[in-house]
């Protein structure tokens, strides 16, 4: 009966992560797929508390309460702006966890398991140890901790493969010879040195990538972990985990124009420094608010670029108040938004949404761009990377090949930033430069407020 009852809860609660997987595919419907997905979790885990096998809950108590007293501040107290490297902490817990799951059979059972369960519990505890320090390198770098650059070193590449190797052969020794611990003990190490090589050569722009990969290596130690548990539920959101982590990082990579191995095993976004004396301080076009209200208020069409800049300052809500006013005066308003803008996939359609902006004014980069040449103004609120035309225009850049936003098609582009201060790949950006690009200095949702008061009157 118990048995019957955890296997019905666990149908219901993968039936209900897909149909969660599902909303999250769109704005609309992705707070209804957040709580279907929520609501799988929670029967999840009360179906698991039912297992027969448990017989004392003082252990799984005494995790739920410190589980809880990590997680909760975590997710209440984060800002926003931080969600990236709190993602990469969580991939981490969920990955160290599930690697002393497999870490605790092995030293309990041993070669008792079998040559096959070993190399399963082998594949497990790689997987979760190089996600577990691979994660931490990414939130160290994303949170300005460690080196945010590419580190590269002259033959970076063999020698991760040789690890890989390495990996691979221990796994084998242990199918063949599972009682030899030390194969067990050292493929542990091996994972763990892996995953901090494998983050070291990336870095700048590609981070996004690397923390949808490092989802998908966590999903697939879930999935090996229920293959070793031999627990469905496991297998089934590790396996969705797994396949939505990597079909995200290719839709990225998409998005940057970077084939995947490129990000992987290319040192992408390694800054290349000019020489000495090389750099070259152009004139950029300052205005004032006055200016910029001037303009604004006799364009027909303005398009809104918003980027990281707007998720620091919270200028979202100021941003639909000013596009409400140029649309009663007859503007046509539209939001221009790049894949890869602000700090995590999605970034700034959650902040616009919660702005109340009407989805359909929302356009990605493909619909906007032809419309960039018939558009009076566009209003650039603290994006910086996803509008830089070194992307276009100069090999070698760091950000070279990414499609972005081509704004200075359109009549006069104005950019709301504090200075010329380069975004999250370390770069200058040749926009600010453009004749018919004007820079209004300042915080974004100060600028804003300052620009519907100036339309105003
Ligand atoms: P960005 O290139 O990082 O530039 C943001 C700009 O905002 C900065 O130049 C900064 O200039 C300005 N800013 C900061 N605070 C501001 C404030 N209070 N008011 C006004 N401006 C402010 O941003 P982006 O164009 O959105 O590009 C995103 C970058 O992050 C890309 O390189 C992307 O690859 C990377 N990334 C994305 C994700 C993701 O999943 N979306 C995750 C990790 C990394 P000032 O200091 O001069 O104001």
């Amino acid at each position: 009966m118990q048995r019957n009852l955890l296997q019905l809860f666990y149908l219901i609660s993968a039936v209900l992560f897909v149909l969660g997987l599902r909303g999250l595919s769109h704005p609309k419907t992705a707070r209804r797929g957040m709580f279907l997905a929520e609501l799988g979790m929670l029967l999840a885990i009360v179906g698991t508390l039912l297992h027969h096998e448990i017989v004392d809950y003082r252990w799984i108590v005494a995790g739920l309460v410190l589980g809880t007293a990590i997680g909760a501040p975590l997710a209440i107290w984060i800002p926003m702006t931080a969600v990236p490297q709190r993602t990469a902490l969580s991939h981490s817990f969920g990955a160290l966890a599930a690697a002393l799951v497999g870490f605790s059979e092995y030293a309990r059972h041993g070669a008792q398991l079998g040559g096959v369960r070993v190399a399963v519990i082998g594949v497990e505890v790689m997987l979760g140890s190089l996600t577990f320090t691979g994660s931490l390198m990414a939130a160290g770098k994303l949170q300005g901790l460690i080196r945010g650059y590419p580190i590269t070193y002259r033959g970076q590449n063999v020698s991760n493969l040789a690890l890989l190797a390495g990996m691979a052969g221990l796994t084998v020794v242990l199918a063949l010879s599972p009682a030899t611990g030390a194969a067990f003990y050292a493929m542990v190490g091996l994972a763990l040195v892996f995953g901090v090589l494998l983050i070291l050569p990336i870095g700048a722009a590609d981070m996004p990538v690397v923390i949808a990969l490092l989802n998908s290596y966590g999903g697939l130690t879930d999935a090996a972990m229920g293959f070793m548990l031999d627990n469905k539920i496991q297998i089934i959101t590790g396996s969705l985990d797994g396949s939505s982590g990597f079909i995200l990082s290719v839709l990225m990579c998409r998005a940057m124009n970077r084939p995947i191995t490129n990000v992987l095993f290319g040192a992408f976004g390694k800054v290349q420094e000019l020489p000495a004396g090389q750099e070259t301080k152009k004139p950029i076009h300052q205005t004032t608010v006055e200016e910029a209200a001037e303009i604004l208020g006799t364009a027909r069409s303005v398009v809104f670029v918003p980027g990281y800049g707007m998720a620091v300052s919270q200028a979202q809500h100021r941003v639909r108040e000013l596009a409400d006013m140029l649309k009663g005066k007859g503007a046509a308003v539209r939001y221009g938004i790049h894949a890869v803008a602000g700090r995590m996939p999605g970034h700034m359609n959650v902040l616009l949404a919660e702005a109340n902006v009407p989805y359909d004014e929302l356009h990605d980069m493909d619909q906007i761009n032809s419309y960039f040449s018939e558009t009076d103004v566009v209003v650039v609120v603290g994006a910086n990377d996803v509008v830089n035309p070194a992307a276009k225009r100069t090999p070698g850049s760091p950000i070279y090949g990414m499609p972005i936003l081509e704004v200075e098609k359109a009549r006069v582009v104005i950019v709301c930033k504090r200075s010329l201060n380069p975004g999250f790949a370390g770069i200058d950006n040749e926009l600010y430069y453009g004749d018919n690009v004007l820079m209004l200095f300042g915080d974004a949702k100060d600028s804003m407020v300052k620009l519907a008061t100036a339309l105003k009157q």
